[in-house]
């Protein structure tokens, strides 16, 4: 086998997954190209720096260039993906897919990638659990499926792509921080590059340099960490012939010692296949070609021809820094937490987080919202990080349950699995990534916090239009829903409303109702009303991550309040 394609090189654990490095992809290399400031000699001050041009710091970049914020990504690398690991995240939820279809690459995903929605679980020889997301209500009525299976870099690739289009945004490859400090002035990056080190200052700085971050140091960020024994190795395989385009998840493979083994289909025609090792195996060991292709053979029989892309062995830890921002300073991705990659939630909640933080630096520094809109970042992003971090842990613990207890529990709902369906919730392979709910907010109230579907609705023309087309004619500022007829009085509060505050205002219609003198759509099947939580005559304020903010039934003080609150101008006029 030609050691460059398949990435037997070493087992240097270069990445925080402690990932084999190989060289499986050609990537795209990015120019060096001398930075502003080493050209003149001068300190540059920039409103947005990131750094990490990874999933999130890329996602950020690119929401950032759509609503006009100027920024300065920098990354230590000159590429995209990991570089000799293949692909890390291979799986990407709707959440992820309706913020990519906001800014423009989602149809290069969906033609690339795999889409799917059948997942079956198997226990030895017995089928244990399956699903079909595209029969559970909800799934089938965003314009973006459950989920989509590509290579990471792919996704990283096209972002990087859509980021040059839309301008505005400096991407400095081979651009390494190596020092940081802030005050109530600015924050203060070092910088070395091929052509000398050099220092620039910032506004906001944006830590997406991943689960190896520097800056947890730098500003002294405590963390929550928990480290197993569990081990796994990857297979990136392709066949002559290929299993159903399904997510197949063995808890107890009888082809793997009884091990666990998941099974993906991703772009390219190439397969995921994780093998779980015995706890602490010997990486070199496990991702030895011979005994790779020992246990492809006891999975797929010898007569089956199988093409090694890539191997790469890999063990996980789960970490959350306590605080997500720390004066100027944000954490965001991996940075902020790293989890395993059970349940696909990594990547996508730092998709998230970066959706999440994107419209709140644009409201503040075009001047929408006050500087405390800032603070909620930690507030919601935070809480889904707990949660992400609770809920990967329980399915860590179900795969390499401790003994005793943990896999008693484990050997019994199995076993009621296989007789009796309601034990087969208990069946914990994974639970896929959502659009996290905030509970704790400052900035949503109690009727908020929910995210939106990118649900259809007809325009005026009788057009087929979708949420995400309302958030960007709304262009980073709020969109108030207003469904039915808010009578004459209303109507008038809502034109003074649209005038007064950074906030675009639509009447959501019946088949039959009379258009107001608002802008306004018709959800004839109530899927956009649905999408807001809201029933009959209401409002809803959505932001422009599509999460609803408030919701409400009159058209009084209490949406002034909501547009306030949801600026993070508290008890103040909106
Ligand atoms: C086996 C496996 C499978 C996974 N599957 C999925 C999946 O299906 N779906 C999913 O959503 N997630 C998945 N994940 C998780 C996902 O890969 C990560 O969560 C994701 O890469 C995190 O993105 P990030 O942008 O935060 O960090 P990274 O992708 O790690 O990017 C960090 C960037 O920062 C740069 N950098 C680091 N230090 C510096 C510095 N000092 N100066 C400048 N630049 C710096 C690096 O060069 C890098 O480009 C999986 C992970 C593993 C291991």
């Amino acid at each position: 086998m030609d050691e460059s394609r398949t990435g037997y090189i070493d087992t240097a654990f270069s990445n925080g997954y402690e990932f084999a490095q190989g060289s499986g992809y050609q990537l795209p290399e990015y120019p060096f190209v001398e930075p502003a400031e080493l050209r003149s000699g001068a300190t540059g001050h920039h409103p947005v720096v990131i750094v990490g041009a990874g999933l999130a710091g890329l996602t950020l970049a690119c929401a950032l260039a759509r609503y006009g914020v100027p920024a300065v990504v920098l990354d230590e690398d000159n590429t995209v993906g990991v570089k000799g690991a293949s692909s890390r995240g291979i799986c990407y939820t709707q959440k992820s897919l309706e913020i990519f279809h906001r800014l423009g690459i989602y149809e290069r995903i969906a033609g690339k990638g795999i889409q799917w929605s059948v997942g079956r679980t198997f226990a030895g020889n017995d089928e244990v659990y399956s699903f079909d997301l595209r029969q559970q209500s909800g799934y089938n009525l965003s314009s973006q499926p459950p989920f989509i299976n590509l290579q990471q870099f792919y996704i990283e690739g096209f972002l990087v792509e859509r980021i040059r289009e839309l301008g505005g945004v400096d991407l400095r490859w081979c651009n390494r921080v190596t020092a940081f400090a802030q005050d109530g002035e600015r924050a203060t990056l070092t910088v070395t590059t091929p052509a000398g080190d050099y220092r620039l200052t910032a506004d906001h700085v944006v830590d997406a340099s991943g689960c190896r971050s520097p800056f947890r140091e730098w500003v002294g960020a405590s963390v929550t960490a928990r480290k197993g024994d569990d081990r796994w190795c990857i297979a990136d395989v392709r066949f002559s012939k290929h299993p159903p385009v399904e997510r197949h998840t063995w808890i107890e493979a009888p082809f793997n010692e009884n091990r666990a083994v998941w099974q993906h289909l991703m772009g390219d025609g190439v397969w995921r296949i994780d093998y779980q090792m015995a706890p602490n195996a010997d990486p070199e060991e496990v991702s030895r070609e011979d005994v790779v292709r020992q246990r492809l053979t006891r999975q797929f029989g010898a007569d089956c021809e199988v093409e090694i892309v890539w191997v790469g062995p890999y063990a996980y830890r789960s970490e959350c820094v306590d605080a997500m921002r720390h004066g100027r300073l944000f954490f965001m991705g991996d940075a902020a937490k790293v989890v395993s990659p059970f349940g696909a939630r990594g990547g996508n909640t730092g998709i998230a987080d970066a959706d999440n933080l994107a419209w709140k630096l644009a409201a503040v520094l075009q001047g929408r919202a006050p500087a405390t809109l800032l603070d909620s970042y930690h507030e919601e992003r935070h809480e889904a990080a707990q949660q992400n971090v609770q809920v990967t842990n329980r399915t860590a613990r179900f795969l390499r349950p401790a003994d005793g207890v943990e896999r008693l529990f484990r050997s019994a709902a199995l076993g009621l699995a296989r007789q009796f369906p309601f034990a087969r919730q208990l069946v914990n392979t994974g639970r896929m990534a959502v659009a996290n709910p905030y509970t704790r907010s400052s900035v949503c109230d109690a009727t908020g916090g929910q995210s939106v579907q990118n649900v259809s609705f007809d325009w005026p023309d009788g057009s087929r239009g979708s949420v995400n087309d309302l958030l960007l004619w709304a262009d980073g500022r709020l969109l108030l829903l207003v469904f039915g007829d808010p009578g004459r009085s209303g109507l008038a509060r809502l034109r003074a409303l649209a005038q007064e505050a950074p906030l675009r205002c639509v009447q959501v219609l019946g088949d039959t109702d009379r258009a107001g003198a608002l802008e306004h759509v018709r959800d004839p099947k109530g899927h956009l009303q649905g999408a807001c939580h809201v029933f009959g005559h209401a409002w809803a304020l959505v932001r422009p991550d599509a999460y609803v903010a408030a919701t409400g039934e009159s058209i009084d003080a209490a949406v002034v309040e909501a547009i306030a609150r949801a600026l993070g101008a508290h008890g103040a006029d909106a």
